[in-house]
């Protein structure tokens, strides 16, 4: 497949605004109090019963710090930040995406790529001034955009932080990177927060989703969660040199014995917009609970070559086009 210039990025133009006429979401709300009423909104989300994730877990009480699946009471726990150089071209431009990677998770994938961060607990408690400045730090590093990494059960922490770097200053765009696993409720928090969503979208399959997430409902959750992305902030655009403003990039992790899956994932992706923009991926490698495990074995090996070519050619035949691949030269980062 031809790599993915600027250009193709761009859509002939299509997809392309001015930075110049770019102006964050978040600010708008700050600006008529919008964002203080979302982060009060946000905090009583955080129960009894916690409403942040679909879990609903009904004996959390994270205000008193009793933590549910996610295992992350009141305060969000940071496991590191950076400027981050190994994100998608449209998201690191060539001075890296603000990474912030939260701690903990709400799903329980077992073959989690980050498993001693998303389940194994590491990383440390911050409160929303902390957060704050963790966000400013990155801006002053040049970074293009703050990633919050795994944000779905942290959503109420993330507002409430917002509020104070906007006060301290913040101004560059906000992408929402998450497992694909949002409630409505915490969509609806963000809705006029969030520049860019980009969620995983990871099976198609419930039996496959009870196996490898512990979340069955899954498919259904990242169906309404993608198409409510996709409501508030449409199809991605970027600015004159390629790099994300606003809209959707949706990722999905091609599986090892899963061809049908990712076809039925594409299809339903070409009908929420043919124009979304998708990044395909081949990383995939055993870890977690995989590892010399029998209940997962028919993951237990990496993707074939044949098994991307198939993953591709499905997104096409479903009628996407703007793939994410790699077109900025590296010297240039
Ligand atoms: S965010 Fe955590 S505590 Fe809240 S519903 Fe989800 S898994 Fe449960």
């Amino acid at each position: 497949m031809a790599l993915a210039g600027p250009k193709e990025v761009h859509g002939d133009g299509r997809f392309v605004l001015r930075r110049k006429d770019f102006v964050p979401a978040y600010l708008k709300a700050a600006e008529d109090g919008t964002l203080r009423r979302k982060a009060r909104e946000a905090v009583a989300l955080l129960g009894p019963p916690c409403r942040v994730c679909p879990r609903r877990c009904k004996e959390a009480d994270r205000s008193k710090g009793a933590p549910g699946v996610c295992r992350v009471g009141r305060l969000a726990q940071v496991s590191s930040m950076g400027a981050h150089l190994g994100e998608e071209d449209v998201l690191r431009g060539w001075k890296g995406s603000g990474t912030v990677f939260f701690t903990g998770c709400s799903l329980r994938c077992a073959f989690c790529q980050n498993f001693d961060i998303s389940q194994g607990g590491r990383g440390d408690e911050v409160d929303a001034r902390e957060l704050a400045g963790i966000m400013l730090r990155l801006a002053r590093q040049g970074c293009h955009n703050v990633n919050f990494v795994t944000p779905s059960h942290v959503v109420p922490q993330i507002v409430e932080a917002l509020v104070q770097a906007v006060e301290d200053g913040l101004s560059i765009p906000l992408v929402y990177n998450s497992g694909g696993y949002d409630s409505l409720e915490s969509l609806a928090v963000m809705d006029g927060l969030v520049d860019v969503y980009m969620p995983d979208f990871k099976f198609w399959d419930e039996a496959a989703c009870g196996r490898y997430l512990a979340a069955p409902d899954y498919p259904s959750a990242a169906r309404r969660a993608a198409a409510e992305m996709h409501r508030q902030v449409g199809d991605l655009v970027v600015d004159e040199d390629g790099v994300a403003l606003r809209g959707v990039l949706v990722r999905h992790l091609v599986m090892p014995g899963m061809a049908d899956d990712t076809g039925q994932v594409m299809g339903w992706l070409a009908g929420l917009s043919k124009d979304i923009f998708v990044n395909i991926m081949d990383q995939y490698h055993p870890a977690g609970k995989v590892v010399n495990d029998s209940p997962h074995a028919a993951i237990g090996r990496c993707v074939s070559e044949g098994e991307m070519d198939a993953a591709r050619a499905a997104a096409i035949k479903a009628g996407l086009w703007r793939f994410d691949e790699r077109w900025r030269p590296d010297h240039v980062v």
